[in-house]
């Protein structure tokens, strides 16, 4: 049958030399390709002493957000586990009490949320489906662990500060059309509670 590249090679059983039989040549090429490379730059760095430059963009740990007063945005409607193709994320949902409403956004939340960093291949798609802004990847790595247990990260690593100069800051993830959405105060989703009352933060800023 005729080749399709001119890639294949055609094998021949030739029988090895003297010399050839002797494998010096074979090992002293070798020793010649592992010498060059100990004169070239290495293409490792000694992580976590040292750290590569990465983007800003770049999807590592996650976080779960909280809104400007403070109560997590998260609703525990389920998108993001749907949406996740590694089955990482997993969740209990509870329903807020009365006088919840400054730790919780939303009637219900997510009482338990945990997501296995072992499963996760980081894809963003779990960002993507949140309708509530609520889970974003940031540029932090996953530090290693020695558990496998360790790295089921729930609420304590994955809710971000309660205090304003802790939080932590995804601007840089939003899309110009998420940026632009965000000016309408109008839309309930841009709304900030004060318990069950939406907060005119327009005025606020006026008052100011
Ligand atoms: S980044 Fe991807 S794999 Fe990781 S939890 Fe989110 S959706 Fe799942
Ligand atoms: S993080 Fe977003 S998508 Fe996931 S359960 Fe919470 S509100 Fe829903």
């Amino acid at each position: 049958m005729q080749a399709l590249t001119k890639r294949s090679k055609v094998v021949v059983n030739k029988q090895l030399s003297f010399v050839e039989k002797l494998y010096l040549p074979a090992i002293l090429g070798g020793m010649r390709i592992t010498l060059t490379h100990l004169f070239k730059k290495s293409a490792t760095v000694k992580y976590p002493e040292k750290k590569r430059a990465i983007s800003n963009v770049y999807r590592g740990q996650h976080v779960l957000k909280r809104d400007e007063n403070g109560a997590e945005r998260c609703t525990a409607c389920g998108l993001c586990a749907v949406a996740c193709p590694a089955e990482a994320i997993t969740m209990l949902s509870a329903e807020r009490k009365k006088g919840e409403e400054a730790l919780y956004r939303e009637e219900k939340y997510a009482s338990v949320y945990e997501i296995n960093m072992l499963r996760c291949i980081f894809c963003g798609l779990c960002e993507e489906a949140c309708p509530k802004e609520a889970i974003f990847l940031t540029n932090r790595i996953v530090p290693v662990e020695f558990e496998r247990n360790d790295f089921i990260y729930g609420k304590d690593k994955l809710v971000e500060p309660m205090e304003k100069d802790k939080r932590i800051d995804v601007s840089i993830r939003e899309t110009t059309e998420v940026a632009e959405f965000k000016k309408h105060n109008e839309y309930g989703h841009n709304q900030v509670w004060d318990g069950s009352k939406a907060i005119d933060t327009k005025k606020k800023k006026k008052a100011h």
